[in-house]
């Protein structure tokens, strides 16, 4: 689109002149032409954040919470009324998008951003709860592996950093899981070390931009709940995902409201630690160390699933995340 309106006087040049540009920009971006039929790249997310943003700027407030190693900005949609104030008021934090390829968990946060914010002015109910809470929204929380995976490596799971152990200039692998980077009982369980691996936890823990996007905004907030969408198992986990920690003192509270939000969506809720083990994932931090409970919602049946059957799934967990808020 923006060779056609950059390029808008065209007509004027001579047919075989237009070809060669097409042909010298084609090439320079082969990227341009690639991506997914139903998922939206990262320009087009980050657009439509803009766009929310200009067009119901009293009741949000757009913000870059890091900056990821290919340079690209992870924002943090806020809603609420006056939402450029900060109020008392409860704060929730949904995410999306920690692993590359499970892109239906970016569409799902974006969607429930829109969807609020487009009923605000008809909708009692949705008035109501951004009036009297504080909803952060990160849809993409792993840019650089979102954008990797959209662009024909549907395989991608972590972010796309170079990681140099040794410090030779010599990279041992590309990427860490940004959900093993987390700091509670990092690398003890359900990871790797090796940075080939698609579960690698990183050289240290919050070595990432990623985590620490996410750790800072969790430490300047007070969030009460957290829900990290992922794809795909149509399950809701709560702490812990590791079975090292003794049962959490929240575990029933967590087991009924997941069951609240399992009314909706009809997932399966059980502790993360009783499907796999794992150290180091968002939940864990998150319960460990702020005041937060934090859920996972495996969406679906695949990580891509069809454009058609999006929106079945996002309705599902709408009413989840309604019933949460
Ligand atoms: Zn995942």
């Amino acid at each position: 689109m923006w060779m056609m309106s950059s390029y808008g006087a065209s007509h004027s040049l001579p047919k075989w002149l237009c070809a060669l540009f097409t042909i010298f920009f084609v090439s320079l971006f082969p990227l341009a032409e690639a991506g997914i039929p139903g998922y939206p790249d990262y320009m087009e997310i980050e657009g439509e954040l803009r766009y929310l943003n200009e067009t119901y700027s009293e009741i949000c407030a757009l913000n870059s919470i890091g900056i990821t190693y290919e340079g690209r900005t992870i924002w943090a949609l806020k809603i609420s009324d006056n939402a450029w104030k900060d109020e008392d008021e409860p704060e929730v934090l949904i995410m999306g998008g920690h692993h590359a390829k499970e892109l239906v968990s970016v569409l799902v946060p974006l969607r429930f951003a829109e969807s609020l914010l487009e009923n605000y002015s008809s909708n009692g109910t949705v008035k109501n709860i951004i009036d009297s809470t504080e909803i952060w929204i990160v849809p993409l929380v792993n840019p650089d592996g979102y954008e990797y995976a959209i662009n024909g490596h549907t395989y991608w799971r972590k972010n796309r950093r170079p990681v140099d152990i040794d410090g030779d200039g010599e990279p041992e692998g590309i990427g860490v899981d940004i959900n093993r980077n987390y700091d509670h009982r990092w690398g003890e369980q359900g990871v790797s070390r090796d940075p080939d691996s698609e579960i690698y936890c990183g050289p240290y823990a919050f070595s990432e931009n990623e985590s620490r996007a996410i750790r800072d905004l969790a430490l300047n907030r007070s969030f009460v709940f957290s829900v990290s969408f992922h794809s795909y198992g149509q399950q809701i986990f709560h702490p812990w995902g590791n079975s090292l920690d003794t049962s959490p003192i929240d575990c029933e509270l967590m087991d009924a409201i997941g069951e609240g939000m399992a009314k909706y969506n009809d997932y399966e809720v059980m502790e993360g630690w009783k499907w796999y083990n794992t150290t180091g994932d968002s939940d864990d931090w998150l319960y460990a160390n702020t005041s937060c409970l934090p859920f996972t919602i495996e969406l679906g049946t695949e990580y891509i699933p069809p454009p058609n059957d999006i929106g079945k799934i996002f309705e599902k967990n709408r009413g989840a995340l309604m019933y949460l808020l």
